[in-house]
């Protein structure tokens, strides 16, 4: 059994970061990595048109002036094989590959409180000891399949978008099938549609998407870019939610209805998710601001789509503009003008069943050569879920959650000592590499402070917690977005447990979340339990 000063759970942008920053305060770190490599999010999503959406140039870490001196970014959004390249290559830059261990996915972590430390067991039934446990494990890692009967009947290739094979999944002249129209789905969609015999698109519930204009970037263009890293990074500490863009201080319901035209078409036709960030700033809390936002998004669907029976089902009904996680997109829409794209509708035609061959609807029985599944994620929590995490006395963190979570700053726990959370519920998710170099720094600013004052135990105070988690409920109030199913109020149909919406978002601005913690540290962390 080997023992480490810190144990971090997860190689993706955070555990990086997190390993980076600890072993620069002299500590043994091990990371444990389930995948071959590292990279997380940007390491399992390999399905085809996989990108950002957020510009590739506010996305990259910021700490290294070495890093965004050599790096180029050849396109404004991204694509995963280039995010993952740069993933690799700052692990190889900074050498961090030598305390992370591949393969290894870690089952269970139970607090010992007689040593004060974490047990942490892999499935392999390997066991490692540390004082600290950090879970960099993302908010969007566990994947979830469809609840339909026979998904392993198919005899056919399938596979889920967040378990892509490495080698290329070649689509011409095949029949594809994509269930689901999240962001995953509609990135999928447009791009496996270039090139299928015939697509069939299950849709449950449409979403608001918007034009990404992605662009390739010149060597000059980014020599421009390099130049202006410190104020894109300026810009994104100060905007709610650490985007570029910055929202319209005006009501949408105070301006002319041709003001508010002339703002949605530019941001319509502008880069990235400026309707959604960069919008009046009532849109997303008022029920008739919103109505006119979605009924201009309605428009543009409608004049994209030439059939429109077809527009028609594209378009939301259940919940307006903004109010989920917008999907950008390549001309999406216009993949239902071609002819061997169908959309089928299982609200209107539920799917019975996978068979052997293919998609049984309860009208038509359809025969695939590939099925993809774009079914999303059990959000924020599944990822905890998947892991025997256990507290004090045992305390089994599925328990203390079940209600919903309850966090001290998104970032500990009541009950578990020593353990801090990247990206956990209750965090400023937003652009999350953003997020996650503040909290990654924070984490380290914490444990510096206990190296120093010879802490060997630090643990969230119940009223830390019970302030911090009606604070995060309070900010939810009033939000449209609060008011509808999807993975961001905690609701997923394919996993039990989980059909109650809940708060598990911070909702409130990136700087107030900052500035928060800061005070925090500031004032020595008194506000945690040191001993
Ligand atoms: P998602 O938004 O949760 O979408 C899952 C889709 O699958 C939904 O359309 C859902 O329908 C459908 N679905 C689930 N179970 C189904 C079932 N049993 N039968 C039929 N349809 C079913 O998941 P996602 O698209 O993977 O995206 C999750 C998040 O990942 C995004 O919101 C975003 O934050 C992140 N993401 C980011 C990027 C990027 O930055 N570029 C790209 C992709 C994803 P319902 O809506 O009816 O439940």
């Amino acid at each position: 059994m080997s023992d480490y000063d810190a144990i971090i759970i997860g190689a993706g942008i955070s555990g990086m970061y997190q390993l980076y920053r600890l072993r620069e305060l002299g500590l043994r770190v091990r990371v444990f990595e389930a995948g071959t490599g590292v990279g997380g999010t940007w390491y399992w999503n390999r399905y085809p048109g996989a990108r950002f959406d957020s510009e590739s140039y506010s996305y990259g870490f910021s700490f290294s002036q070495e890093l965004l001196d050599e790096w180029h970014w050849t396109e404004h959004f991204s694509g995963q094989p280039q995010t993952l390249r740069y993933l690799n290559y700052v692990a190889d830059k900074f050498d961090l590959r030598r305390d992370i261990q591949f393969k290894s996915r870690v089952s269970a972590a139970h607090y010992r409180e007689n040593s004060r430390s974490w047990l942490v067991t892999l499935e392999d039934g390997s066991c490692h000891t540390s004082r600290f446990l950090i879970t960099a494990i993302g908010p969007l890692s566990a994947p979830t399949m469809p609840k339909i009967d026979g998904v392993d009947s198919f005899k056919g290739q399938s596979c889920h978008t967040a378990r892509w094979p490495h080698e290329p999944v070649n689509f011409a002249g095949k029949r594809v099938a994509v269930i689901g129209t999240g962001a995953t789905g509609v990135q999928t969609i447009q791009e496996v549609a270039k090139t299928a015999g015939h697509l069939t698109v299950f849709q449950r519930t449409p979403n608001w998407c918007v034009p990404l204009h992605n662009a390739e970037i010149s060597r000059e263009e980014m020599a421009e870019i390099r130049g202006h890293y410190p104020e894109i990074f300026a810009r994104c500490r100060e905007t709610f939610a650490c985007f570029l863009h910055t929202p319209d201080p005006r009501s949408a319901m105070e301006v002319t209805s041709e003001e508010r035209e002339a703002l949605w078409e530019k941001l319509y036709n502008n880069r990235g998710f400026g309707l959604w960030q960069g919008n009046f700033r009532d849109i997303l809390i008022d029920r008739k601001a919103n109505a006119l936002v979605s009924d201009f998004v309605a428009r543009k669907i409608r004049q994209r789509v030439k059939n429109q029976a077809v527009a028609e089902k594209l378009i939301p009904k259940n919940h307006g503009f903004g109010t989920r996680r917008v999907p950008l997109e390549t001309k999406y829409y216009e993949v239902y003008n071609q002819p061997n794209v169908e959309l089928v509708d299982i609200n209107q035609t539920p799917i019975e069943r996978i068979t052997s061959r293919g998609i049984k609807t309860n009208a038509v029985e359809r025969e695939f050569d590939i099925i993809i599944y774009a079914t999303g994620f059990d959000a924020i929590t599944g990822a905890f879920d998947r892991i025997d995490f256990r507290g004090v006395d045992g305390l089994k963190l599925r328990d203390k959650w079940q209600g919903g979570p309850q966090t001290y700053l998104g970032l500990m726990v009541e009950g578990f000592p020593n353990m801090m959370m990247q990206m956990g519920p209750h965090t400023a998710l937003g652009n999350i590499p953003r997020s996650i170099e503040y909290s990654v720094e924070w984490v380290a600013g914490l444990l510096r402070h206990a190296r120093d004052q010879h802490v060997t135990r630090i643990e969230a105070t119940p009223e830390g917690v019970a302030s911090w988690t009606d604070h995060v409920k309070a900010l939810g109030v009033g939000l449209l977005s609060n008011e509808i199913d999807s993975w961001m109020t905690g609701i997923n149909r394919n996993v039990d447990g989980k059909q109650t919406r809940i708060i598990a978002r911070y909702s409130g601005s990136a700087p107030a979340y900052r500035a928060r913690c800061d005070r925090v540290a500031a004032d020595g962390y008194r506000e945690l339990r040191l001993a």
